[in-house]
């Protein structure tokens, strides 16, 4: 499984359509301060189900719309499209190429599509959740984590572990069992 494209509109700094191709192996994202890498990293977690806004850097998420430059208007919707390479079936999908989109709208409407198909949040998740890539794992790891984990709370650290070792579908699923 490995990342093949991310093609961002509308999303915090990228107002137009702009799809980056990644190459087999490692690939580097370069250029100046505020140019925009920590947002396709943002875009990343994003399109895999982050539901936090702080995470993201933003106080709500709407924060992730882009909200104007001089040159542009505010967009009213943010779109993330992730394709990846499921030849492998490293992911549960029988899809051997798999597009994740996720959009969001100003007025808070949000739409979730794996291979165009209309879906859950609840389905993207478990797309990922076993994988060590998903919203949750530390695939992506931003400045600060690192500290977090280690001056976290035990609890905390508990919680890193039981993602590592791939419980936390099982606890989940254990959760939402008992609310109903
Ligand atoms: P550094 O090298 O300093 O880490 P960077 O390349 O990681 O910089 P980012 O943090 O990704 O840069 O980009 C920051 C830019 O994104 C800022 O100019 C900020 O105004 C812009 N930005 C963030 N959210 C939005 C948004 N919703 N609409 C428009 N621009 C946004
Ligand atoms: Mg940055």
């Amino acid at each position: 499984m490995r990342l093949l494209t991310l093609e961002m509109e509308g999303f915090k700094s990228f107002a137009q359509k702009t799809k980056i191709d990644f190459q087999a192996g490692m690939n580097g994202i370069i250029g100046p301060n505020g140019s925009g890498k920590s947002n396709i990293i943002e875009a990343i977690r994003w399109v895999m189900g982050e539901q936090s806004a702080k995470t993201l850097r933003g106080d709500k998420m709407a924060d992730v719309i882009f909200n104007g430059s001089t040159e542009r208007a505010p967009l009213n919707r943010a779109q993330v499209k992730m394709t990846l390479d499921n030849s492998d079936h490293y992911l549960p999908s029988e899809y051997t190429e798999i597009t994740v989109t996720r959009r969001l709208y100003r007025n808070g409407d949000s739409e979730y599509l794996i291979n165009d198909q209309a879906v859950r949040l609840k389905d993207i998740v478990e797309l990922f959740i076993d994988s060590g890539v998903g919203r949750e794992s530390f695939s992506v790891i931003s400045q600060g984590q690192v500290a977090a984990i280690f001056n976290g709370k035990p609890t905390d650290r508990r919680s890193v572990i039981e993602n590592v070792a791939g419980v936390t579908k099982y606890k989940q699923n254990k959760q939402a069992a008992e609310k109903k």
